[in-house]
């Protein structure tokens, strides 16, 4: 459940430890570039609402205000304040569903690939969430977290997750050192194979749910997490950016 960025792995790939940690890397350093490039674009998509020299018509005669950029605080009467303000609704509005769109985009092709049974998915699966807390959020109607008590069970020990996939387990912890990640299992796996595959329920049909999480170097996923990598992290860098100027133009 634990969102990460990676570049995701090829078949061809060596499945070593060393191999996966690189490509991390790799995407970390990509991501701010593409940072750069999302925080570009969304400083044009906001500029085309910006007003040409409101000042000259302006009856405010003690404005201070030198630097007239977005993030600026206007008073209510400036127009560069309703500029401000179209940039919210535009952001959540017409912006926010572009986003969107994208993102179904980028998850249909999906569709693209398919899942080559290898059953590292049900073998080891991670939560930032406790058993019971996953059960809490269940009973709160949090339908991932239903389906997930629905199939999986912890892990007695790290040790025995370890042994499961020892590659995967081995780079989460690296990656996330300073969070407990809890691991799980699903019972219903017998000799490599589901056992219930009928009644399986959405979060395993639609393994990997997103594009940014980490998967076992096994997983013929990892085709399409590559195809569509830099559109993702630019997906999560614009509605970072969206975040940001949101919080500063309320
Ligand atoms: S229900 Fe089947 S597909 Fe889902 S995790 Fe369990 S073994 Fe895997
Ligand atoms: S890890 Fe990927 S390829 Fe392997 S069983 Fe799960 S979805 Fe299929």
């Amino acid at each position: 459940m634990n969102n990460f960025f990676s570049t995701g792995q090829s078949s061809n790939n060596n499945n070593s430890d060393n191999s996966l940690n690189s490509q991390f890397n790799n995407m970390k350093d990509n991501y701010e570039t593409i940072f750069i490039e999302a925080a570009e674009s969304i400083r044009r998509e906001v500029n085309q609402f910006k007003p040409e020299n409101p000042c000259a018509k302006c009856s405010v005669k003690d404005c201070k205000i030198e630097k007239k950029d977005v993030f600026t605080p206007y008073p209510p009467n400036c127009e560069y304040r309703d500029w401000q303000l179209k940039i919210l609704t535009f952001l959540s509005g017409d912006y926010r569903q572009k986003l969107k769109t994208i993102y179904k985009n980028m998850m249909d092709k999906k569709n693209n690939y398919s899942c080559s049974k290898c059953a590292a998915c049900c073998k080891l699966a991670t939560s930032e969430y406790s058993y019971n807390q996953l059960k809490q959020r269940a009973m709160r109607d949090d339908k991932f977290s239903e389906d997930f008590v629905s199939v999986f069970v912890p892990y007695e020990t790290e040790e025995e997750a370890k042994k499961a996939n020892p590659e995967y387990f081995k780079l989460l912890n690296e990656l996330v050192e300073d969070e407990k990640i809890y691991y799980y299992y699903c019972p219903k796996l017998k000799d490599n194979l589901c056992s219930d595959y009928e009644n399986r329920p959405d979060i395993c049909k639609d393994f990997p749910h997103n594009p940014l999480k980490l998967l076992p170097s096994t997983c013929s996923f990892n085709e399409w997490k590559n195809e569509i990598a830099h559109d993702a992290m630019l997906l999560k860098a614009k509605v970072d950016i969206i975040d940001f100027y949101k919080e500063k133009l309320q």
